[in-house]
């Protein structure tokens, strides 16, 4: 049984985003989404330039890590198949080292509530995993574990992990939260930015709940 071409050709075009987008350079950062009627998992392929992607060359992979089809998969697939394992509401996975973000991930500093958006992260903040070597189940098993129940987290001295129920909604969630780092740490730039209350947030997450059904990326606000 082979993977959806569809899923193949996201992988390829959202990988081009990545670098069109700014979120990462050359081959950093990766991708899966998991076809959970197929049982198997399409992931970026290791040290491949986004540019040149195609989809015959995306790795195919069981949610054990197998190696089935493709490339080598990106050398992150732990924390790929960790994720799937431990969230069944979770369909794909974008990983960034986008820079905004991973200015806060080498402080070690959680992004508070400085501007609505935070809401798509499934929280009020984005925390900070502890830090572990690329690659290992040690980053896999406590990015997970930190992971809890929202929809991104910063990966100390690493990047951002963006979890979703599918590609569009997931990699929306890496872009928005980009943004929200890179205004935060403007704002910090040049004064103390005031936070939203836990009030105010509890009022944005509501709106989120409403828009989310009516769009297809749920978070074009
Ligand atoms: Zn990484």
């Amino acid at each position: 049984m082979t993977m959806r071409e569809s899923y193949l050709l996201l992988l390829c075009d959202y990988g081009r985003r990545l670098i069109t987008d700014r979120l990462t350079t050359g081959t950093g950062g990766n991708l899966s989404i998991y076809d959970r009627g197929r049982n198997l998992i399409a992931i970026t392929p290791s040290g491949k330039a986004y540019e040149q992607l195609t989809p015959d060359e995306i790795s195919i992979i069981s949610p054990k890590g197998k190696h089935i089809d493709g490339q080598s998969p990106s050398s992150e697939w732990p924390l790929h198949t960790a994720v799937y394992l431990e969230r069944p509401d979770i369909n794909a996975i974008v990983h960034t080292h986008s820079r905004f973000a991973t200015t806060f991930a080498i402080l070690r500093q959680p992004i508070p509530a400085c501007h609505y958006l935070i809401a798509v992260s499934g929280s009020s903040q984005v925390r900070v995993a502890p830090y572990a070597t690329f690659g290992s189940d040690e980053l896999a098993q406590q990015t997970v574990a930190s992971l809890e129940k929202d929809n991104c987290i910063l990966m100390a001295n690493h990047g951002l992990l963006a979890v979703g129920t599918d590609i569009h909604k997931t990699y929306n969630i890496a872009l928005y939260i980009e943004e929200v780092a890179e205004l935060y740490y403007y704002a910090r730039a040049i004064g103390t930015p005031a936070l939203l209350t836990g009030k105010e947030m509890d009022a944005a997450h509501e709106r989120f709940k409403t828009y989310g059904s009516k769009s297809s990326s749920g978070i074009d606000l």
